[in-house]
């Protein structure tokens, strides 16, 4: 794997401990993936991204790509899965990247990582990087996908007002209060 994006394998690893805070595996094999995708979709669409699982993964997408959460172009849908997809994001048309267990074979430490064999403080994190540096993409199966009509687009807010408990403004599909005062806020005491 020489490069990942317009980055060298190396800059690619300082990049990420910049934006992500360690060098997290998930996060140099998603950076493959993400380069495996890019290189193979069609030039010059307009695509969109899942993410299909919250960890790691997003990141190396929103590294790569102008695909981030917030502009709306990056949908993480948490199934779990160590995979994603590119797609046109006016059809619905593209393609989805995962790590393939059957060809894991030969790389003991991407396995080890993958199915949590081993602890942190057990891992040999300079030979798993090594590992993923070598392996590339050849540990990666990649297969053509076509999005659910419900999926693609952006899903607007809608109508918006005061919530007539907190005063603060809210989409007022979610009810006769936001959510945050129907008991769905994180915090203690609101
Ligand atoms: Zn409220």
């Amino acid at each position: 794997m020489e490069h990942i994006g317009r980055y060298s394998f190396r800059e690619y690893l300082k990049v990420v401990e910049g934006f992500h805070g360690s060098q997290a595996p998930g996060l140099i094999l998603g950076g493959i993936m993400v380069d495996y995708a890019l290189s193979r979709i069609e030039p010059g669409i307009l695509f969109d991204s899942i993410c299909e699982t919250a960890a790691c993964l997003p990141d190396a997408i929103q590294l790569l790509t102008p695909c981030t959460i917030g502009n709306g172009w990056l949908k993480v849908i948490d199934l779990g899965l160590f995979a994603l997809s590119l797609y046109d994001k006016h059809r619905g048309e593209g393609l989805r990247v995962f790590v393939d267990p059957a060809k894991l074979r030969d790389w003991n430490e991407i396995s080890d990582w993958l199915y949590k064999l081993k602890s942190k403080k057990e891992q040999d994190k300079d030979r798993l990087l090594a590992q993923m540096e070598q392996a590339g993409r050849s540990v990666l199966s990649l297969r053509p996908i076509k999005i659910k009509p419900q999926y693609l687009g952006r899903t607007g807010k809608g109508a918006i007002a005061d919530c007539p408990q907190c005063g603060e403004p809210y989409p007022i599909r979610d009810g006769a209060l936001c959510l945050a005062c129907q008991g769905k806020s994180p915090y203690m005491g609101k």
